[in-house]
């Protein structure tokens, strides 16, 4: 059916572990404003799509992205509520089941909050693989979205041209509380090859305890403001200043992460939070780096994309992430970011209505 001007329509959710990720369409007829035009206070930055390729069907509107602490579903549900969300545009609160009651929605929060949202809002949360969705999440930015992907090194951000014939084989790495590593061969075909438990969740939790920081963008912003050089143990601090050449680990290269906070004349309280910060943000984008190339390695691939809201589109981590890939494949292969890392689920189960 044809939307009314500025209907909204395909509210979709990823809840996860640490945040409840929020896409939804709206069919609007000042389309070609250009696409920061109506900003809400969540920091919902539209997406304007007109998507006509043979993978997808027509689309003309914007869509709409949004985020909330999982911690804080409330506050998640009284944004639905007050901008009334609903399939279909429309407030079914007492109304029986229809397919307006019922939303798109993935992560296990789909599963843990589907009381919450029946009672609440009486919403019934059709549950999609996240898995699933990640990739068909991934597969449509790449697709269907110019100027989606990336490469970022030594502070350069270039934008590659995706060719929709040379897609696949791709390792998809979802950095989010945890992290997942698939093996992309299309749409809908794909393994999850691998994982690691040391992901964004560690850099947020382990940094709050370390640094007392109250939120993550603080976190963040600390390590931007902080050398690594004066916790982490470098080659150079054990090999007298000098690189270690026959292996070609440069003097610079970090051999310890954390290894120099043992000096005995410091106190604990001299090690200055930004450091700290700097040196986990560093270690853990380094090790994500180290296993996604590992495992680009066992299958071949050489296009490596990451997602998820780790990375934030932040410089210092995506330059670590990248040097990590090249270093390790001797530049053979590419670390990629996705201008809409963190809504990768989100768009998937978006999607899935299609189905
Ligand atoms: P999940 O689905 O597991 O919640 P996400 O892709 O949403 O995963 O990423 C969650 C991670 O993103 C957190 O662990 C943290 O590292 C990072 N992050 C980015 N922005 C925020 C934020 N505002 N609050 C908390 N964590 C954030």
């Amino acid at each position: 059916k044809a939307l009314a001007p500025d209907e909204i329509s395909h509210l979709a959710l990823d809840i996860g572990g640490t945040l409840i990720k929020l896409v939804y369409f709206s069919r609007n007829d000042s389309w070609s404003v250009d696409d920061k035009g109506a900003k809400s206070p969540k920091g919902d930055s539209p997406l304007r799509v007109s998507c006509s390729n043979l993978d997808y069907p027509i689309l003309y509107g914007r869509i709409h992205f949004a985020k909330f602490e999982t911690i804080k579903v409330n506050e998640c549900l009284e944004f639905i509520r007050s901008k009334k969300l609903l399939h279909g545009g429309c407030w079914h609160h007492e109304a029986p089941v229809s397919d307006k009651n019922v939303i798109k929605a993935t992560g296990g929060g789909a599963y843990k909050f589907a009381d919450l949202f029946k009672e609440n809002l009486g919403l019934n949360l059709d549950k999609e693989d996240e898995m699933d969705c990640l990739v068909s999440g991934a597969n449509f930015l790449l697709k269907a979205v110019h100027h989606e992907a990336f490469t970022y090194m030594d502070g350069q951000k270039e934008f590659v041209q995706i060719d929709h014939n040379d897609l696949y084989p791709y390792l998809l790495v979802n950095i989010g509380s945890g992290v997942s590593m698939l093996k992309v061969d299309g749409d809908g075909k794909f393994e999850r090859v691998s994982g690691t438990n040391v992901g964004g969740g560690t850099f947020w939790g382990l940094g709050r305890l370390l640094t007392k920081c109250k939120s993550f963008d603080e976190l963040l912003e600390l390590s931007h403001q902080g050398n690594n050089r004066v916790i982490d143990m470098l080659v150079g601090d054990i090999y007298g200043g000098m690189d270690y050449s026959k292996f070609g680990l440069a003097s610079t290269t970090i051999a310890s992460s954390f290894g120099k906070a043992i000096s005995e004349n410091k106190e604990l309280e001299d090690y200055r939070p930004e450091d700290v910060a700097r040196s986990l943000l560093r270690m853990i984008s380094n090790n994500i780096g180290q296993i996604s190339y590992l495992n680009a390695l066992r299958f071949g691939l050489k296009r490596i994309f990451f997602g998820g809201f780790f990375i934030r589109g932040h410089a210092y981590t995506m330059d670590t992430i990248s040097v990590a890939v090249n270093f390790w494949s001797k530049g053979e292969a590419k670390a990629m970011f996705l201008r809409h890392e963190g809504f990768l689920g989100a768009l998937g189960a978006f999607m899935s209505y299609e189905k």
